[in-house]
């Protein structure tokens, strides 16, 4: 019992010498620095041709009584180094000038540089750059050089290079370092901070004027076309109105955008019909976008046998083409784009006809297997390859939009058959598509669920924010 006691007191003793020691320590280094600072900052006004010499030397001497700060607090022993410090700087030893110090100095590639100009513009030579690449793998990277890039620079006093970096792109750098030897090198890779954003949009002339409106990049418009391309046609069935909601992830380095990743989630909203997809990777690593109760979304056909990207540009939603009224009337769709648009197949299959037919003029009839085929008139021309025999895969372009045989105007004629019979490929049921595997439900709604919810509160919080700054500026 009393060995416990004694201990304890000793603890006590130490933790009561040591508080008001680091305490009085703090406030000496604290005191001291304020004293530096103070004698050297009449020099920076009172004599101009110093001015330079004094500036360096008093942000050198503060920066180091502060590094010394923290330390005096818990290293009571640092004492004495303060005091030696202190005795050093008030001396007029630090004001004598000093050899100036190689910095790294930075340099930008440009058009028609190679490493051998380059190095040349630093006053460094050839032999500079063979000593770089002897026995050092990574160098060759040096060779792929462009345009735009950055390098830097440390050459000593004596020209040569002891630092090279080479910043391959906002996140990667190489830098080369010498030792007695030669160059190492080192892979230096900077994260970037990845931020969920959120962008919504309305409908009023094309999918991506509304994009652009929303500030989407193409990209992701294009993407978002993509995902609900299966049950919505954007050559078509697009109508002023129509809404869109996505969250992607966003790159940002040091507060910069940097890049624009995938979109995470989408929701797509033609003529009052809501279509909701998620993205996820299913445990082999493969990734697909699904509804969000698991359902697939690709599905065995397109509903877009055109290039919709190409005329969406030139298309109003507010007069369509006087061809489109005729659709009921002849048991096919036609879609007016300009000769030329790409025309794409609809469904993986095989080219069982491409030549010239009738009033359908160059036509092409895709078999998909289970009864399906496709038809594509009036094309102006084939694709490179295709022919009787030819396979074809999903969104494959086939040829482009011409008017041969019987057409009024440049249009595609688009027909989907089913068993020999003209059909309509929206009303019609399709082969099922490849939802969420029974065994991966549970992974599925672990990662996607927050994906959804996420969209929803974006939203919310939006149109909350939007409400704040409009009560703020009331
Ligand atoms: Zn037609």
């Amino acid at each position: 019992m009393p060995s416990i006691i004694t201990k304890s007191k000793k603890v006590l003793c130490a933790t009561l010498e040591q508080v008001p020691r680091g305490h009085l320590i703090a406030a000496g280094a604290l005191t001291a620095s304020l004293m530096v600072i103070m004698a050297f900052s009449p020099n920076q006004k009172v004599n101009s041709s110093d001015n330079i010499q004094s500036l360096e030397v008093s942000s050198e001497v503060s920066a180091t009584s502060f590094q010394m700060f923290p330390k005096a607090v818990t290293a009571p022993n640092i004492l004495p180094d303060i005091i030696e410090g202190l005795k050093q700087t008030s001396s007029s030893k630090l004001l004598v000038t000093q050899p100036k110090q190689p910095s790294m100095q930075e340099l930008t590639i440009k058009s028609g540089d190679n490493l051998s100009s380059v190095f040349a513009r630093m006053g460094l030579n050839d032999r500079d750059i063979y000593e770089l690449f002897d026995g050092n793998k990574s160098a060759k990277d040096l060779r792929s050089i462009s345009p735009g890039q950055k390098l830097e620079f440390l050459v000593d006093n004596s020209g040569k290079l002891q630092e090279l970096k080479y910043y391959k792109n906002n996140l990667d750098s190489l830098k080369f370092t010498r030792n007695d030897v030669g160059f190492t090198s080192q892979l230096v890779s900077l994260k970037p901070e990845v931020k969920r954003s959120f962008r919504e949009g309305t409908i009023n002339s094309s999918l991506f004027m509304a994009g652009k409106q929303a500030g989407l990049p193409n990209t992701l418009t294009m993407e978002l076309a993509n995902i609900f391309g299966y049950d919505i046609d954007f050559a078509l069935d697009i109508q002023k109105g129509d809404h869109f909601k996505v969250m992607f992830e966003e790159q940002f380095l040091e507060g910069k955008k940097i890049g624009t990743g995938a979109i995470l989630s989408a929701e797509f909203t033609n003529d009052g019909k809501t279509y909701r997809a998620v993205r996820y990777t299913n445990k082999d690593g493969v990734t697909r976008y699904y509804a969000p109760d698991g359902k697939g979304l690709n599905k065995a056909f397109l509903r877009t046998p055109v290039d919709f990207a190409r005329i969406s540009s030139s298309f109003s939603l507010a007069r369509k083409h006087p061809v489109l009224n005729t659709i009921r009337a002849h048991k096919g769709t036609d879609y007016a784009a300009a000769i030329g648009t790409p025309i794409r197949s609809t469904g993986d299959g095989k080219v069982i006809f491409a030549g010239r037919q009738g009033g359908y003029g160059n036509l092409i009839v895709i078999q998909h297997g289970q009864g399906f085929e496709t038809r594509y008139g009036h094309m102006n021309s084939f694709a490179k390859g295709i022919s009787t025999g030819s396979r074809v895969s999903q969104g494959q372009v086939i040829g482009t939009v011409g008017k041969t045989g019987l057409a009024s105007g440049p249009h595609l004629h688009y027909e989907f058959h089913v068993n020999g019979q003209v059909r309509n490929p929206v009303t019609v049921q399709l082969p099922q598509s490849i939802g969420i595997a029974a065994n991966e439900k549970d992974r599925f709604a672990a990662s996607t669920q927050t994906l959804v919810a996420q969209l929803q509160d974006f939203n919310r919080n939006s149109r909350l924010a939007l409400g704040e700054s409009k009560t703020k500026s009331n």
